[in-house]
């Protein structure tokens, strides 16, 4: 999911909102929302689709206020429904609350549960609801709004960067580990330059559409708070300990955000470099997956010397293939999504790389539509370990069954989908090009060596 929030000094923050999501768009194109706050009034419009579709002019006009919360939303957990959409909306002793999640819990079953024991009735099936009451229900013993928030992030175990907006401010939160990324930005407007407005965002592209600043990330275990007196910030958690996820380095932010220190792109090129020094091979062409396999591409075709071409086209208006709900549709969906150039690669040894095989349907089908087009060989080479994990913290990798890395090996990998030779990059490469050869990362999707612990009740219902 995407989450974006902003306090400014005029009334135009679902503007801004609106905006920012446009940006974060590629981290959720299910739902799409925006609560703002004018004063103590709370005006809220989400519904199902992408950000273009679910708001126009005249709905962000039916939106004021000095204070916004927007979320884009792909679903982990949860239905694929609008009572779903976030940010999610919860009336409190003190006034409203709108909260914009991204993760997802592993103690979902336990809060609810404490939830659900104070007489507060729950709408959906969402961990991210479930945070939103247990805020509600502290506010409801008297706390006021920061403690309440960090006494209820206390109780949550998982993966959650939360934007939460109230009459008074509005929040950033990031869990102990940071799993998911939360970053943190100043707007100066020429009017008010005495008056700073800061805004956070899942990823610094939601910063650089509005021409905010990038200060810096929201720090594991931090929680901001953004009120008319300015920043504060409060270290909430007794053992923070950095786990930021691999995965949104490798494949699921923008290349063009920055991430641990540097461009995501800058990353993923020398992803594709390691690769090429690991697994070299002799051919006459280096393509890509488009669009995520592309700086790894560039990168391994700089090292080796094979020059990079095109030999996929990719119809730009279909969204990510692997978002959408079912399997059914995913097939359908690859169909639409690539089309091969028989021009370039007709008669060439083509290495093909692409940032990740999951279920391995997607290569599957691309190497049969290179070969249709008359590429002589196939080597596909991946700028990510083989995925043989589920994840429990926010990312779609389906259930460990669905994955073909769990139960095949690279060779088996490399005749399933029809390659004339296959490699994955290695898991200590993947770390190293991140200038970070210590545990910071999670990577878990590719090790099985989870850094929050999950309950075994839900072990079982995605591991084999
Ligand atoms: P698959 O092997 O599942 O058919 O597809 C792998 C390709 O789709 C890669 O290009 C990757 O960018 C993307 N992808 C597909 N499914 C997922 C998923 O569940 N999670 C992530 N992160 N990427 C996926
Ligand atoms: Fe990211 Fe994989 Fe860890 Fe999930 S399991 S948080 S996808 S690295
Ligand atoms: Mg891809």
């Amino acid at each position: 999911c995407g989450v974006f929030g902003v306090y400014t000094v005029r009334h135009e923050a679902a503007k801004l909102a609106y905006f920012g999501l446009f940006a974060l768009q590629h981290r959720g194109q299910e739902s799409a929302g925006i609560a703002t706050f004018q004063g103590d009034k709370v005006h809220v419009h989400k519904d199902m689709g992408l950000v273009t579709q679910v708001f126009d002019e005249q709905i962000l006009e039916q939106l004021p206020g000095s204070i916004a919360v927007g979320h884009t939303r792909y679903s982990t957990t949860g239905s694929s429904r609008v009572v779903n959409a976030q940010p999610v909306i919860v009336e409190t002793r003190l006034g409203t609350l709108a909260l914009a999640h991204n993760g997802n819990l592993v103690n979902t079953a336990i809060l609810r549960e404490q939830v659900l024991a104070h007489n507060w009735s729950l709408e959906t099936t969402t961990d991210s609801e479930v945070i939103a009451y247990a805020i509600a229900q502290e506010i409801s013993t008297g706390k006021d709004w920061l403690d309440s928030a960090i006494a209820a992030c206390q109780t949550c175990e998982g993966a959650f960067s939360l934007v939460i907006g109230t009459p008074e401010g509005v929040m950033g939160v990031r869990d102990p580990h940071g799993i998911r990324p939360l970053v943190l930005g100043i707007l100066t407007s020429a009017d008010s330059p005495g008056n700073p407005q800061y805004v956070l965002a899942s990823e610094t592209c939601g910063l650089d559409i509005i021409g905010a600043e990038y200060l810096r990330d929201v720090e594991p275990g931090e929680l901001v708070w953004i009120t008319k007196e300015g920043l504060a910030s409060f270290h909430w958690s007794q053992r923070p300990e950095p786990k930021l996820c691999v995965f949104e380095m490798i494949y699921f932010a923008r290349p063009d955000s920055q991430m641990h220190g540097e461009s995501l792109y800058s990353y993923r090129l020398r992803l594709g470099e390691y690769l090429a020094k690991e697994s070299p091979v002799e051919a006459d062409i280096v393509i890509a997956v488009p669009d995520s396999g592309i700086p790894a591409a560039i990168g391994f075709s700089q090292l080796s010397g094979i020059p990079y071409a095109e030999g996929l086209i990719k119809n730009r208006y279909v969204g990510r293939t692997f978002i959408q709900p079912t399997q059914a549709m995913r097939e359908l969906g690859i169909k639409m999504k690539l089309n091969p150039l028989r021009d370039v690669l007709e008669g060439k040894r083509v290495v093909i790389v692409d940032d990740s095989i999951v279920r391995g349907t997607t290569s599957h089908k691309i190497v049969k539509a290179l070969r249709d087009a008359g590429a002589a060989e196939v080597h596909m080479r991946v700028s990510s370990p083989p995925v043989t994990h589920p994840c429990f913290y926010g990312i779609d990798t389906d259930n460990q069954d669905q994955l073909i890395a769990a139960t095949k090996s690279v060779q088996e990998i490399a005749d399933k989908i029809g390659v004339d030779s296959l490699a994955f990059l290695r898991h200590d490469s993947m770390l190293e090009a991140a200038q970070d050869s210590d545990s910071h990362f999670c990577s878990a999707c590719f090790s099985g060596n989870y850094p929050i612990t999950i309950p075994e009740s839900l072990r079982a219902s995605k591991l084999m």
